[in-house]
């Protein structure tokens, strides 16, 4: 009976211990800034955890600085704080991932992950700013300033049977919190590339899988069985294409041939997480070159919705394709790009069909035009998982088209100061480069935009004969609709 008592007491504890953690001496404590605090003393936890990850490490190659010569001043501040203030706490911490991989190519990282062998709640406490997330997989953001440095701790095997895992008939990971050794960790990551671990402090990468190897020789490689992986997470084909694409790497062929046997498998993917993938893959600055990769894996028909809009629109094909180019020359020579403008691209010769269809139904040009809008988005950006924060601005892009061909009177001088004036501008130079509509609306903007005040006077004059021409079939449209055209009276 006592013995059950104890038994009982015990399982108590362990199951409400995490939330009721009294402030402790011996634990890392939040501080007032978001620097770290020390610890005082190991806890037995990492104690009894050391031998085995003196024996995980072991498993690894270690390469030094006089070979791998990553330049450590190129890590951020947030990275270097948080690798210094978990080590101090008494913790295991190195950057990982996609950073190191893209130290080693000589390329600057987009930002830096860390991973630990301290708890969520352990690295929570370790710093003020930092909040833990994420449900399938728990993570914690660390916050400095503007730089969110993303801190996991080393993911066991799923296989496990202790701890929160779900794995789905289909071999695909549903959940997985369960939390092991750095070797686990390693294993669980999908490309050998992408499981070297650096540790800032004595500036030694750690490597369980040959991925400084692939590394050199340019090689990305599927840890374990590639298919085995695929199953589990079937996103990883896509991320095989991307990579790729993206750092010059390529495919290695055991780690190619069940893609396009498997590629069915990503219909069972949350459209939210595609959506997620394909927008990385359309910002990589490699989007053009993925596009085709995905096709020539035959990764693209019916499995990837945006894929579909992309290359399965003969009419729009060019125009999406010179979206594509713009936003890689974009990102490649520094500047931002707005996923809201990209999506806008993607979908613009369907609202084209849907802006005509309204049209011939007898529909005024404007109300017909957004009508089209409210439709495209309801069926497309549905279909394509496109988050409502983008649709707004889609819109705004769209409902500014008309707004260009009118050239006359006050009008041109309200759109310059628009809010989305520029990005609607941008959009409409697309649409000229296409062949959708002559080159001289374009040039007449971008003149219009760089000249001086009376040099705009003259140019609307120069302009409106023509543009009334054009207006006149849709003059007595404009005049019914709410909308931007019936201004023209006042021209
Ligand atoms: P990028 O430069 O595009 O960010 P990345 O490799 O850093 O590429 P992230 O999505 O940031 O990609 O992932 C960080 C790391 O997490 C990866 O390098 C890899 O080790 C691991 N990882 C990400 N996605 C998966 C996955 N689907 N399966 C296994 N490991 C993954
Ligand atoms: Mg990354």
């Amino acid at each position: 009976m006592l013995y059950n008592l104890a038994m009982i007491k015990k399982l108590l504890d362990r199951i409400f211990k995490p939330k009721n953690i009294k402030p402790d001496a011996s634990k890392p404590q939040q501080a007032k800034s978001n620097r770290p605090i020390l610890a005082t003393k190991k806890t037995s936890r990492k104690n009894t955890e050391l031998n085995q990850h003196q024996t995980s490490k072991n498993a690894a190659l270690t390469i030094s600085h006089k070979t791998h010569k990553i330049d450590r001043t190129l890590l951020s501040s947030g990275a270097h704080k948080t690798i210094e203030g978990l080590q101090k706490a008494g913790f295991e911490a190195y950057i990982v991932g996609g950073a190191v991989r893209d130290l080693l190519l000589k390329r600057i990282p987009k930002d830096f992950d860390v991973a630990t062998n301290a708890t969520p709640e352990e690295v929570n406490r370790v710093f003020r700013r930092s909040r833990i997330i994420g449900r399938r997989f728990r993570l914690v953001h660390v916050l400095f300033g503007d730089e969110t440095i993303e801190v996991s701790t080393f993911r066991g095997s799923h296989l496990e049977t202790d701890g929160d895992s779900k794995v789905a008939d289909s071999g695909r990971i549903i959940r997985d919190n369960v939390f092991g050794s750095i070797l686990d960790d390693s294993v669980r990551r999908d490309f050998t590339a992408n499981a070297l671990y650096y540790d800032p402090s004595s500036q030694e990468v750690l490597d369980f899988h040959k991925g400084y190897a692939d590394i050199e020789a340019g090689v990305l490689r599927m840890i374990g069985k590639p298919e085995t992986r695929y199953a589990e997470d079937p996103v990883r084909m896509l991320r095989a294409v991307r990579l790729s694409a993206k750092l010059g790497l390529k495919i290695e062929a055991g780690t190619q041939a069940p893609i396009a046997k498997m590629a069915d498998l990503l219909q069972d993917v949350p459209p939210s997480r595609l959506f997620d993938e394909m927008l990385k893959l359309f910002l990589s600055g490699h989007a053009i070159e993925s596009v085709s990769a995905l096709r020539e894996q035959h990764l693209h028909h019916g499995l990837l919705p945006m894929l579909d809009v992309v290359l399965e629109q003969p009419m729009g094909e060019r125009f999406v394709m010179l979206a594509l180019q713009n936003t890689d020359d974009r990102i490649l020579s520094g500047k931002t790009a707005n996923p809201s403008f990209l999506f806008a691209t993607l979908l613009w010769h369907e609202m084209l069909a849907a802006w005509e269809k309204f049209q011939a139904e007898g529909h005024h040009a404007i109300p017909a035009l957004h009508m089209a809008m409210t439709e495209v988005i309801a069926i497309q950006a549905e279909k394509l998982a496109i988050h409502n924060r983008y649709t707004a601005t889609m819109k705004e892009i769209w409902g500014l088209q008309p707004r260009f061909e009118q050239r006359a009177g006050k009008r041109p001088f309200g759109l310059l100061t628009h809010p989305r004036y520029r990005a609607g501008y941008d959009f409409l130079l697309l649409r000229c480069e296409s062949g959708e509509l002559p080159m001289e609306i374009g040039e007449w903007w971008t003149a219009f935009a760089n000249a001086e005040g009376d040099e705009r006077a003259a140019m609307l004059q120069a302009d409106t004969a023509p543009k009334k021409r054009r207006k006149r079939s849709r003059k007595k449209v404009g005049s019914a609709s709410s909308g931007v055209i019936s201004v023209s009276d006042s021209e």
